[in-house]
Formats: structure tokens, C-alpha cells, sequence
């Protein structure tokens, strides 16, 4: 074991999400990235997917690090989930991702017993006995990002990150192209790559070409502006601010995680508001609409997010109104297209003017397509590539990119997650395979094995019983046709509980405050999360106890 080297991705190959990887070398274990990724629709009640990690659990004594690419959540959102799992092991992190992981391990209270160490781009580290690291710069869609060249005793592995090549970056942060062919002249035994655009032909267009869209369309704009991105997104936050600066606009922040994220780069130097353009929110009210900018979430539709309860007449500031300009400035996630469809059908019928893609150019991936996957190819030379962070076409596609750079065929590895490329010096194979399925969270308790819906589902009913509950709408207006109705089972199992009259006002007095009239319809899936949220914090500030719930929207 101690002269092998093990590439082991427990997560993040055939998905997007979830990344993170085990690199194994004298007996030691560095982990690269450790990501989270959005449940499917029909995973009911989960709120998040975390990679199994028992593999790393199991070998907590050799693990040495946590290496951290980027701030984004599907490299840093199982962070929380995974730590107390490897008590002891500390993180390392480039500033921006750090301070953001900061945050998120204070709201999990773990920060008090986490070590926090940070790496720079082009500074070698030393981590355990085997393993030296030096961060080299990439773009990408928030700031900070990262890719890792890895010494071990057995070669060189480079980890790309997430990565494109914009050469006209908006902060002039260049990817560092030197060091990669440097490198790669010197012989890299791995390469394990983005795989996101694999399927793209060509190059991503410069982040420079939304700035100027953004320029355009806020300057055109009479009324509000209202642009929704990622929280994350902090480079397109950037891009936002100087537009606003330049029409003599002030920009607000709105929800949580934008605003968070927001500060913290601000704190830490990444985001430059210039002359006042960022103001406190509870100037919202008080500064003339066509002095404003919002910059909120929900570019991909998520039910409670920013811009879909405006969407949904639900917000707490904001009501869309006539003479709106709103730019998603993103473009929809697989899976999440009719969400975001809905949301912008919404946005018009409320009077708004709404700027999306593929229409205006608001939005750049940032990820590289083929000729910059290609051109890392050429830069690296590895004599094995393994295409990481993509469903399987996609590192299928990749690995017919590094063929035709020259890789060997069968030193290319398109794999599934826990399986286990081991490299003796020589020779690469694929070694077996070890657990790496889903976990699956619900709030904060973390449910493992690949059962986990039924388990949790399970416990829940165990402990608290289920509620379901019946609405009927009119498909055209949204509005309550019949119901609510509730029927309890192991949890007021009494039809004619107070407990349960009170929650069928509190829930008809919910729905009847958001949604609904003529020429509006409210989505069947916000509508669940609207109940679901609804009552289990009405039954829990009652009983203290979570059921089950159960909506079941019936559209007529
Ligand atoms: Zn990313
Ligand atoms: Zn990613």
C-alpha cells in the first residue's frame, strides 16, 4: 500500500455536484474538495446530498488535509457534514474560500475545533510525509479559484478545479498558464479535469462580454433593476456594481446568502463598491426607483429564494410592479429549466421587463468548453487523465478529448464514483472499489447508506408521524379551489384536535397571502414547499415534534 499511489473519487464523476476526491501516497490520505450537491425532485423532504465518506472514516488516522479549490458549495458544502466525521483534520484554503468556510463552519458551531490554514497561489506547502501542494490560479465564477499541482512520492498529480481561461478577466486575475506548462515539461504522472462543458464546442466567452450586456441594460432601464444570480457569483456582483456605479445607480443586497456573501468579500478586499454604491437595505424604501439596484437569488427558480417569491407576490420588500427591469443573470441548472421558466412567466405577467438567456448576453459559464479543455490538455501532458466534475457523457466526452491530445486510451479513466485508480510506478489499473454512495440531509441530521430516504422516512414516521395534507387549485389562477384538509396518522391522529383546527386556519391564511389572481399561477411545487415549511414550523413551535408532511396539490 505505502508504494502506491490511489486516485479515489468519492464523489462528484458521473454527477454535478457532490465533489470530492481521495489521493492516497505512502500510506496517507489528502482529500481534494467536499462538495455537496441539490437533491432530486422526488427525494421528498431532503434538503441536501452529501458524499458517503466512510471510506475516509474508516482511514481517519491517515488522513492529513482537506484541500479546498473554491468557495462553492458543491467543493465546500459538505464541509460541516463531513468534519466532525474526520475530528482533527484541518482544512486548506485560498483567502476568499476560506472566509466563506469560515462562516459556514460558525453557523454549524464547528469553527472553535476546526484548524483553518490557508495556501496562495505559486507557495508550496508541505502536508503529512507524502504530499506537497502548490495552489496555481484558474478563473472561474467566484474568485479565489484554484487548481493543485500535487507531489507525491510516486509523481506529480494536477487537480484542475473548476476552471475556464478568460484572458480578460473583470478583476485582471489572469489563470497562471506558466506554471501548468512548467509542469507539464517536467512530466505530470495525472491529470484530473473539470468535465462541465465537455459537450461545448469552442471557448466560454470572457466574463468581460456580460459586463458589457449588464452596461447596456441597466443603463436602459428607467425604473428598478432587479438582477438575480448565484450568491457565490461574487465576480458578476462586481460586474453589477460598476454598471450601477456608471448610471449613477446604488445597489441593495437581498436574502441571506447574498447578503453574507457579499460582506465577506467586501471584508476581505474581493468586491469594490465604488463611492457608497453599495447601501444598507433600509434604504429599499427611501431611494428613487431609478437609482436602484437589487441583487438578489434565485436565478434557478428555488422555491425560496429572492427573486421567485417576487415572482410569487411573496416577498417581504419587494413587489413586482410595471416599469421593473429584472436580468437572471445565470442560466438554469439541468433540472431546474421549468423553474425558471415559470419564474420569468411570472415576472412578465406582473408587469415586469425581464432580461434572461439565451436572449441578452447576462450570463457566461465558468467553466471551459472543449478548446480550453484541450489547451489544459496540451498545457499538462499528463500520461493518465482521469475527466472529474461532470455526468458520465460528459467525462466520456472529455476523455475523447484527451485521446485526441495524445493520452494513451488505456491511460484514460472515466469512472464512478468509489472506484479506485491505483498506480504503482509504472503502470496505472483500476483497483476495485469503495462505498461511496449519498448521503441524504434533512435539516441537520444526516441519514447514511443508500436507503437513506427510506430510513429517515422511517424515523420520522417512528418518532413523529405524518401529515398529509390536500389542495385543490385552479390550474389558470393558483387560487384554493378546496381545502386544506389534514389528516394526521401517529401524530393528532384526533380529526378534531384543536392543535389541528388551529394549523388548517394558519396554513389557508399562509396560501391565501401569497398567490394568486386572474392572470397569475402559482407553481404546484412552490405551493408544496409553502405548505411543507408552513406547518412544520407551526407544528413544531406547538408540539416541539417535526411529522412528516405530505402536500398533495391537485390542479383542476
Ligand atoms: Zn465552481
Ligand atoms: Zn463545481
Amino acid at each position: 500500500m505505502t508504494d502506491t499511489l490511489r486516485i479515489i473519487p468519492l464523489g462528484g464523476v458521473g454527477e454535478v455536484g457532490k465533489n470530492i476526491t481521495a489521493i492516497e501516497a505512502g500510506g496517507e490520505i489528502l482529500v481534494v474538495d467536499c462538495g455537496l450537491a441539490f437533491p432530486e425532485p422526488e427525494m421528498l423532504g431532503i434538503d441536501l446530498v452529501i458524499p458517503d465518506v466512510s471510506y475516509l472514516e474508516e482511514n481517519r488516522g491517515r488522513v492529513r488535509a482537506i484541500v479546498i479549490t473554491h468557495g462553492h458549495e458543491d467543493h465546500t458544502g459538505g464541509l460541516p457534514y463531513v468534519l466532525p466525521r474526520l475530528p482533527g483534520v484541518p482544512i486548506y484554503a485560498g483567502k476568499l474560500t476560506r472566509g466563506l468556510v469560515t462562516g459556514k463552519l460558525r453557523e454549524h458551531k464547528l469553527l472553535e475545533r476546526t484548524r483553518l490554514e490557508l495556501i496562495e497561489p505559486g507557495v508550496e506547502v508541505r502536508i503529512g510525509q507524502a504530499f506537497t501542494v502548490t495552489p496555481f490560479r484558474v478563473n472561474h465564477s467566484i474568485p479565489d479559484g484554484m487548481g493543485l499541482v500535487i507531489k507525491t512520492p510516486l509523481g506529480v498529480v494536477v487537480h484542475t478545479g473548476d476552471f475556464k481561461f478568460d484572458h480578460t478577466p473583470p478583476d485582471g486575475v489572469r489563470a497562471d498558464l506558466g506554471i501548468l506548462a512548467e509542469y507539464g515539461n517536467r512530466g505530470v504522472e495525472f491529470l484530473l479535469s473539470d468535465s462541465t462543458r465537455a459537450e461545448r464546442d469552442g471557448y466560454t466567452l470572457s466574463e468581460a462580454t456580460v459586463g458589457e450586456s449588464l452596461h447596456q441594460l441597466i443603463g436602459e432601464a428607467s425604473g428598478r433593476v432587479i438582477v438575480a444570480t448565484f450568491a457565490s457569483n461574487i465576480g458578476r456582483v462586481q460586474q453589477v456594481l460598476d454598471a450601477a456605479w456608471a448610471h449613477g445607480r446604488k445597489m441593495v443586497t437581498i436574502g441571506r446568502s447574498m447578503e453574507q456573501n457579499t460582506a465577506i468579500a467586501v471584508e476581505l478586499g474581493y468586491l469594490n463598491p465604488r463611492d457608497g454604491t453599495l447601501v444598507r437595505k433600509d434604504l429599499l424604501q427611501r431611494l428613487p426607483k431609478e437609482q436602484l439596484v437589487i441583487m438578489t437569488t434565485g436565478s434557478q427558480g428555488e422555491p425560496m429564494s429572492g427573486l421567485t417569491r417576487m415572482s410569487n407576490r411573496d416577498h417581504r420588500n419587494i413587489t413586482i410592479e410595471p416599469g421593473d427591469t429584472v436580468i437572471v443573470s445565470a442560466s438554469p441548472i439541468p433540472g431546474n429549466e421549468e423553474a425558471v421558466a415559470k419564474t420569468i412567466d411570472n415576472l412578465f405577467k406582473e408587469g415586469a421587463m425581464v432580461h434572461y438567456e439565451p436572449l441578452k448576453h447576462c450570463h457566461v459559464s465558468g467553466h471551459g468548453s472543449r478548446e480550453e479543455l484541450k489547451l489544459m490538455l496540451g498545457l499538462v501532458k499528463p500520461r493518465h487523465f482521469i475527466p472529474v466534475h461532470g455526468e458520465y457523457r460528459m467525462l466520456v466526452q472529455h476523455g475523447l478529448l484527451a485521446e485526441g491530445a495524445g493520452v494513451a486510451v488505456d491511460s484514460i479513466f472515466v469512472l464512478e464514483n468509489g472506484q479506485v485508480v491505483e498506480f504503482d510506478g509504472s503502470r496505472a489499473r483500476l483497483a476495485g472499489s469503495v462505498p461511496a454512495g449519498a448521503v441524504l440531509v434533512d435539516g441537520i441530521a444526516a441519514i447514511d447508506g443508500i436507503d437513506g430516504v427510506v430510513l429517515r422516512d422511517r424515523r420520522t414516521l417512528a418518532s413523529d408521524g405524518v401529515v398529509m395534507v390536500a389542495l385543490t387549485v385552479d390550474r389558470a389562477t393558483g387560487q384554493p379551489l378546496s381545502g386544506p384538509d389534514l389528516v394526521g396518522r401517529g401524530f393528532l391522529s384526533d380529526p378534531e384536535d384543536p392543535i389541528m383546527a388551529d394549523a388548517i386556519a394558519h396554513l389557508a391564511d399562509a396560501l391565501r397571502q401569497s398567490p394568486g389572481d386572474e392572470d397569475h399561477t402559482a407553481e404546484a411545487g412552490y405551493l408544496k414547499t409553502k405548505i411543507r415549511d408552513t406547518l412544520s414550523r407551526f407544528f413544531f413551535e406547538r408540539t416541539k415534534r417535526r411529522p412528516m408532511i405530505l402536500p398533495i396539490v391537485m390542479e383542476v
